[in-house]
């Protein structure tokens, strides 16, 4: 029997922009149960609840010990009654009833394996699984037609699935250096995404490209974008023209945490001999079954009844399932191609945006959301990947750094690694 008046509650500020969480934390069960609540619900359309159990999680991250009573958790921030019920589920049980229904319930198993497949976002699958289709194979019987993006996303799915190494980042990340300097001698190419806060997997890699001298950067993703074809890197590609500088005087855009820069999204063919030492640690599953949980480097299925996509859904390809004693196994002819597809990220941004740019792209999504949620509420401010607006001054606030930013925010400086809310 605890005493109440003896637990020490912990104590955490109300925003996630104010904490430090590191990739490392303490409470990494209770975290991963509301994350895949968290999951469930974006999957499912309902933002709001993902959004409400996501800041649950990232209290629990922030937290400088194991939660082990109930008592610990009075007054701490963002954490509301369907969250606490499933924490004391798991104090009590080891595990959430609602948690572990979830991931056996066909609907989520249905929305995991068709929103892993490239281009296919919560409504599409939604609409496919109200109409029967739960799997692959009853995508492709179903004679639905898709689009470039999905056809190619079908193509390469087992790939696209397996979490992306930082070794295979890194070897990415010279080929797109070549590429941007062969095509702009001293423009610059900075990692971002989760690979800048430090994670040792993640489900793509995100560059931020930029050039010293303003302006110099003006229709450089297309030439980047054609080097690399030529060269026959990219299996695809699709490229958005810079939108913000026209959207300044024409109509007014709706809001938008979207930005308009010029961006790239691909799929890159990686031949595995450019990366050195790429492999997976032998005891994780091979299928990013955490793809969308964010903060979440590691698959902890360790048995394969628990990966959650059945070889059945994944054309009889899960690895670790189809395997005898864990040892890894190739099952399908992809397995013996001597490249694999990899899901990259490209924008480039003109230099006067940049930290404002690396800001927004380091993530996590969550950290993004909380800085704008800070900046509005406790701030007046207007905070993008373009710009930083004081609605007070009725001024744009400039920045060289993040650290600016930070400061203009009236905030302590976290650095990417300790963003992993
Ligand atoms: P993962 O390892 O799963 O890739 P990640 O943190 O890198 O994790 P991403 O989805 O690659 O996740 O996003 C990286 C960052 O880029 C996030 O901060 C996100 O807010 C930002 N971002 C992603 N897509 C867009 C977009 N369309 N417009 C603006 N920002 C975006
Ligand atoms: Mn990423
Ligand atoms: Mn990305």
């Amino acid at each position: 029997q605890i005493n109440e008046a003896e637990v020490v509650a912990f104590s955490v500020p109300s925003y996630a922009c104010q904490r430090r969480i590191a990739l490392d934390h303490h409470n990494t069960v209770l975290a991963d149960a509301l994350s895949l609540l968290a999951e469930n619900a974006e999957l499912s359309d309902e933002d709001g609840r993902g959004v409400a159990f996501r800041r649950a999680a990232a209290v629990l991250k922030a937290l400088p010990r194991q939660v082990t009573s109930m008592a610990q958790l009075k007054g701490l921030p963002c954490l509301g009654g369907h969250s606490l019920r499933v924490i004391k589920d798991v104090l009590d049980n080891g595990a959430s009833d609602e948690v572990e229904s979830t991931k056996r319930s066909e609907r989520y198993k249905a929305l995991k394996v068709l929103t892993g497949i490239f281009g296919v976002g919560a409504k599409t699958a939604a609409r496919w699984i109200s109409e029967g289709i739960h799997t692959l194979q009853q995508l492709q019987a179903s004679g639905h037609t898709l689009n470039r993006a999905q056809q190619a996303g079908l193509e390469h799915y087992d790939d696209l699935n397996q979490p992306v190494t930082k070794a295979e980042a890194d070897a990415i990340g010279e080929i797109v250096e070549k590429a941007v300097v062969s095509v702009l001698p001293g423009a610059q190419v900075t990692l971002t995404g989760g690979f800048r806060r430090g994670k040792l997997a993640g489900h793509d890699v995100d560059f931020l490209i930029t050039h010293p001298e303003e302006g110099r950067e003006e229709g450089l993703m297309p030439k980047v974008v054609s080097w690399l074809v030529k060269q026959g890197f990219l299996l695809y590609q699709k490229t958005t023209r810079n939108s913000y500088l026209e959207s300044k005087d024409g109509p007014a855009q709706p809001p938008s945490n979207i930005d308009r820069f010029e961006r790239c999204f691909s799929i890159f063919k990686l031949e595995k001999q450019a990366t050195k030492q790429a492999e997976m640690p032998e005891d994780s599953c091979s299928f990013g079954a955490h793809r969308q949980v964010e903060g979440d480097d590691t698959c902890l299925q360790t048995d394969p009844q628990s990966c959650s996509l059945s070889p059945i859904q994944t054309g009889g390809l899960c690895r670790r399932a189809s395997s005898e004693e864990g040892q890894l196994e190739e099952t399908e002819p992809a397995g013996h191609k001597p490249w694999r597809a990899v899901r990259v990220d490209l924008v480039v941004s003109p230099v006067s945006q940049f930290a404002f740019a690396l800001l927004g792209w380091t993530g996590s999504k969550l950290f993004e959301r909380e800085l704008r949620r800070w900046a509005g509420y406790e701030k007046a401010m207007s905070l993008s990947s373009h710009a930083l607006y004081d609605n007070n001054q009725g001024r744009y606030l400039r920045a060289a750094s993040e650290e600016e930013i930070f400061a203009h925010l009236g905030l302590e400086y976290i650095p990417p690694s300790e963003r992993n809310a």
